[in-house]
């Protein structure tokens, strides 16, 4: 595909994170629909070459598990540059959007489905793990679900370029941590485990499970520093299967 401004064309608006914006998009010769995140980075010249040969790598991800990567570029804008990334639409959103709709409805994911999620999930870790790369950012909205059902990863942390690039401050700071992460330590794929376990408790519970129900608001640092101390949480055996429970206690 030759991705740019003529070739595509805005359809809506998909969402918005801490570092980029999320459009649906159709490309325009073909028809066919993508999705594009822009992330603003600093306009630093010497660091595109290196970023762009780091998100080609992304176009050699071949995993049904792994939303598909089609291409990067630069753009300038008023307030410096953006790069623009093109990927595969998947028309039933994130988990944590189904997630919210389903309990807007007083429902519960099924742990068929929760089953199905996991099983999905660790599949795509497993494809990053044979190609030496560590996600860093699983979490509920970065799971998609395609109308046939698939599910699969999305913005693989393959980058540190682009980490180190995207202008903002509070990027990489996130819930999802796993504990080790939050003390500073490196990251490695037991943290991308750490993540897995939290995002199928949240998605089981249609809420994030820190901290219990009831108790006061936390800041973010107390969040995180609550998160070290803490056991992890279980779901409640009320309402869950003991294979279930155990499978995300073992984490
Ligand atoms: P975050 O993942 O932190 O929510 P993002 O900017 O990565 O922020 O994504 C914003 C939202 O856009 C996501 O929550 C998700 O619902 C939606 N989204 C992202 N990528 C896609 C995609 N490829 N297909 C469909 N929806 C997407
Ligand atoms: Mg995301």
């Amino acid at each position: 595909y030759i991705l740019n401004e003529t070739t595509t064309e805005i359809m809506s608006k998909l969402g918005e994170g801490a570092v980029g914006t999320v459009y649906k998009i159709r490309h325009i010769p073909t028809g066919k629909l993508m999705a594009i995140k822009s992330v603003d980075v600093y306009p630093d010249e010497t660091n595109h070459r290196q970023l762009l040969r780091e998100l080609s790598f992304l176009k050699y991800c071949n995993s049904p598990y792994i939303v598909k990567f089609y291409g990067a570029r630069f753009v300038n804008n008023e307030d410096g540059q953006s790069i623009y990334m093109y990927m595969e639409y998947c028309d039933a959103g994130s988990l944590d959007t189904i997630y919210k709709k389903i309990d807007s409805m007083n429902g519960r994911i099924g742990e068929g489905v929760l089953g199905k999620v996991a099983e999905s999930v660790l599949n795509g870790l497993v494809y990053l793990h044979k190609n030496k790369i560590i996600h860093r950012d699983i979490k509920p909205s970065n799971i998609l679900v395609t109308g046939s059902g698939q599910i699969k990863l999305c913005d693989l942390g393959v980058s540190g370029e682009l980490v180190d690039s995207i202008a903002q401050t509070f990027v990489g700071t996130s819930y999802y941590m796993a504990p080790e992460r939050i003390q500073g330590a490196g990251y490695a794929v037991t943290s991308d485990v750490w993540s897995l376990g939290l995002s199928l408790l949240e998605i089981a519970l249609n809420r994030f499970p820190f901290p219990p129900e009831g108790a006061p608001r936390l800041t973010i640092i107390e969040l995180l520093d609550y998160i070290v101390r803490v056991p992890i949480p279980s779901l409640p055996e009320s309402q869950f299967s003991s294979e279930i429970i155990n499978f995300i206690d073992i984490w």
